[in-house]
């Protein structure tokens, strides 16, 4: 692995053209691969979404790879296989995306929220024991930004209660605990291949498992409960006959994405190697700033860098979040902000009572979070001003 992180120039002017929060790298052979399957004939679900899940489950090492439209979609039917039903309640972290506690609803089950930890923004293990009662049935930790959530201590306080275990991964793909790969450690990990995820399909998502059980559920819910079983004893080249075993949902992906999401899975540790030079860059660029608090990284797992979010220290700043992302845009700066924690949502507060100021971590972080871009499509002369344009308004806010 190289070491060496960009070097940092001095004071530039501003940018002449916007860097965008996020853009996706697609190269020629995304192109032509998708050009390829346009001219096979098969555009939706066959031979390259078989390869996508084969080669996906290869690069994390997980015997099971499904492959869905969306990350959304892959919790859903993650919940549906280890059997969520309604009236269960299920614990994850406020500080999330949507999607991560909507699928829950889905069922007519309860999501029961965990605050965060104010270090890493996961969610912080000493929220589940008051999370938990006898109505809980399963554990979602997000693995935020990309650095893995505290899994032994999940994993034992699901084992000790009889708990399954969801990862959502959206963001945390390439990413290790203590040296295993992120998909192959709880019951069922979801990934997103959303377009600003660290690989992308357009749309599209993966759940992962070693148990053949709930791969198989998945699989069928995933195409209108239609029995595989029946696909593969009757209709050998596409013959007519098939079996529904149970109201199943429209989440196949098709060949089109599994083409992109092929050619790109080959770049994700490349891509991968890009980002950790970028936050490397930005924590030695704001390393003499105490103003600015960088993500802090643990030491036991890879943090995939989907995410660098940084905290800007307000009692040292004459300038608010939000005055500061409107100074970085108009620097030529993109950024965007993870997460407006659930708890804040009009539904959430509306439909289980809570309030702005529950879960105190969160609450206070979401004030001071600022998602600066990362991906590889980035320069070195991006990076740099990226760098340069934080400094000089925290420079011009200084208290
Ligand atoms: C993007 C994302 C999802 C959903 O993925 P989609 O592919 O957009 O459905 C779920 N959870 C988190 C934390 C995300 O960032």
């Amino acid at each position: 692995m190289r070491s060496q992180t960009l070097s940092i120039n001095k004071r530039r002017p501003v940018r002449q053209s916007f860097l965008p929060f996020h853009s996706p790298v697609i190269a020629e052979n995304e192109i032509s691969a998708v050009v390829e399957v346009l001219k096979s004939g098969w555009l939706t679900t066959g031979a390259k979404v078989q390869e996508f899940e084969r080669s996906f489950g290869e690069f994390i090492g997980c015997r099971h790879a499904v492959a869905v439209n969306s990350g959304t979609a892959a919790l859903h039917l993650a919940l549906a296989a280890i059997g969520i039903q309604r009236g269960d309640e299920v614990i994850l972290p406020t500080m999330t995306f949507g999607a991560t506690a909507e699928v829950v609803l889905y069922f007519g089950a309860k999501p029961v929220l965990v605050d965060c930890d104010p270090d890493t923004l996961n969610m912080a293990p000493d929220g589940l024991e008051a999370a938990f009662n006898s109505k809980t049935k399963a554990i979602i930790p997000v693995h935020f930004g990309g650095q893995p959530c505290d899994m032994e201590r999940i994993l034992r306080f699901a084992r000790e209660h009889d708990l399954r275990v969801v990862e959502d991964a959206a963001h945390a793909l390439p990413a290790y605990y203590r040296g295993r790969p992120i998909g192959g450690i709880g019951d069922i990990t979801c990934f997103s291949f959303y377009a600003t995820k660290t690989i992308t399909t357009g749309e599209g998502g993966m759940a992962t498992t070693a148990n053949p059980g709930w791969a198989d559920k998945m699989r069928m819910l995933s195409l209108h409960g239609i029995s595989h079983d029946a696909w593969n004893r009757y209709s050998a080249e596409g013959s007519w006959y098939y079996e529904i075993l149970c109201p199943g949902y429209k989440y196949n992906l098709t060949d089109i994405a599994a083409s992109l999401g092929v050619e790109q899975l080959k770049k994700c540790n490349a891509f991968f190697e890009s980002r950790r030079r970028i936050a490397a860059a930005y924590h030695e660029g704001f390393a003499d700033l105490p103003e600015i608090k960088t993500p802090v990284c643990k030491p036991d797992v890879q943090h995939a860098w989907h995410l660098y979010v940084i905290q800007l220290e307000l009692e040292r700043l004459s300038i608010n979040r939000r005055d500061f992302i409107e100074a970085l845009r108009q620097k030529n700066i993109g950024t965007s902000v993870h997460f407006i924690p659930l708890h804040l949502h009009p539904y959430y507060r509306n439909t289980f009572g809570y309030r702005p100021g529950d879960f105190a971590n969160a609450s206070a972080v979401f004030e001071r979070i600022i998602s600066l871009p990362i991906y590889p499509k980035m320069t070195d002369a991006d990076v740099n001003d990226v760098v340069e344009a934080v400094r000089s308004i925290v420079e011009e806010h200084r208290r």
